[in-house]
């Protein structure tokens, strides 16, 4: 556990979707270097978690970043990392990222996130992860898991039968179903609080999106788009998935090496990371960047540079906070209303990130880091307020 000192983020302007360097965390990706564990931990991190189960094959890693605003949520993400060092830097950069995108979207919970390390093709099995259900039962709600790439609904329900601190589960154990579509509703609220911004008028109406990506939340977002009358541009590597949305909405395509240079209002990255580069950022031709993909600038000074572009950002782990926000009311028992009331704050959430952003004359990026902070430091303190014990029946 950490020190009181270190639980608070003092200098958040590393943006939590980047890798950790500077955070004491870029010794452990180093093959040669000697790891060091604490150094890892950093000024922020509270703890580090080792699962070992030899029978079943676990080898996991829980990373809790920080349980200033509440226990720390964050996914499983089951994965053949080469080395455990890797394993280690992953589960570390992940979990400081989910501790601003909870306090970002105003929710009362931590950052945390776990890695199961190796093939789960091969090696996943009910043995397995009922063995890391009680492991994570062991930690006694300091860290809640969830589903990630490498694990699935049919995990986390097997997960959740050695534990409550597990979201994601199916609907009949009290989940909340498939994230994707409250996603895509939450980044559609974020379009119109860039329209707001941009154009003073929150209206997409008549504008032109080029979507990159049309899977699971992409897909989404473009029945939200033309509905509300925008003209989509779609592109995906998949051909049957663009052919899919032609079909179903009468879209543009747009080639999927090239849809970040088409003439556009918004260009919404809904595919993979770091789209936002060195090259593709002097071929942008849009007034906005927001989309649903994790990770869309390959770094910090991106967000900069778009600012000075003068193409306003979205920043990520702000606008694609729906799936999250969504998750974590199953920890109050589901209530679908509820959560889509708060996913649709995520307009007013970005509209203060951009006020913040202007009165400050910063990017948006860095703006969306203190906003976070911010709150962890207001609502955080409230902890240090002394309420006494309640008095039980026989007192
Ligand atoms: P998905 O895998 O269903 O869809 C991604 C789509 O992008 C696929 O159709 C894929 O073919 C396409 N794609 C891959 N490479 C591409 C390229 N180079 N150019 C164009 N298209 C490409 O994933 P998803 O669940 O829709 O998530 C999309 C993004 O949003 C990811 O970055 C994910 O991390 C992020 N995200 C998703 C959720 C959620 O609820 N699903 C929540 C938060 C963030």
């Amino acid at each position: 556990m950490g020190s009181g000192e270190g639980l608070l983020p003092t200098e958040p302007s590393d943006s939590p979707t980047e890798g950790p360097d500077g955070w004491g965390v870029g010794r452990v990706s180093s093959p040669r270097s000697q790891v060091s564990i604490f150094e890892a931990l950093g000024r922020e991190y509270e703890e580090i978690v080792f699962f070992h189960d030899a029978s079943s094959g676990l080898r996991a890693i829980v990373a809790i970043h920080s349980t200033v605003l509440g226990p720390a949520l964050g996914g499983t993400r089951f994965y053949p990392f080469e080395t455990e060092e890797d394993a280690l830097r992953d589960v570390l950069r992940l979990a400081r990222g989910m501790t601003f995108k909870a306090a970002a979207a105003g929710l009362d919970l931590g950052g945390g996130k776990a890695v199961i390390v190796g093939d789960p093709k091969r090696i996943k099995s009910e043995e397995l992860l009922r063995a890391y259900g009680r492991f994570i039962d062991s930690l006694g709600g300091r860290y809640i898991t969830a589903e990630d790439v490498g694990t699935s609904r049919d995990d986390m329900d097997l997960v959740r039968r050695e534990t409550r601190f597990v979201t994601g589960v199916s609907p009949h154990l009290g989940g909340s179903g498939d994230p994707s579509p409250v996603t895509a509703i939450g980044v559609f609220e974020g379009l119109r609080a860039c329209a707001q911004e941009v154009w003073g008028d929150p209206s997409l109406a008549g504008k032109r999106v080029a979507v990159q990506g049309v899977g699971k939340v992409g897909h989404h977002l473009v029945r939200l788009l033309v509905d509300a009358g925008a003209h989509c541009v779609v592109a995906d590597v998949d051909v049957d998935a663009v052919a899919r949305v032609v079909r179903e909405f009468g879209v543009e395509t747009a080639e999927p090496d090239k849809v970040h240079a088409v003439h556009c209002d918004v260009f919404a990255p809904c595919a993979l990371g770091a789209v936002i580069r060195d090259d593709t950022l002097p071929e942008l031709k849009c007034r906005v960047v927001a989309g649903s993909a994790n990770n869309q600038l390959e770094r910090p000074e991106h967000g900069r540079a778009l600012h000075e572009a003068g193409i306003l950002y979205a920043p990520d782990y702000v606008i694609n906070a729906g799936g999250l926000i969504n998750v974590s009311d199953e920890l109050m028992g589901y209530s679908e209303e509820r959560a889509m009331a708060r996913v649709r704050g995520i307009y007013q959430t970005l509209r203060a990130v951009f006020h913040l952003a202007s009165t400050k004359g910063i990017p948006t990026a860095e703006a969306a880091d203190q906003f976070a902070a911010e709150r962890m430091r207001k609502i955080g303190r409230l902890r240090l307020l002394h309420v006494p014990p309640r008095a039980g029946p026989s007192a």
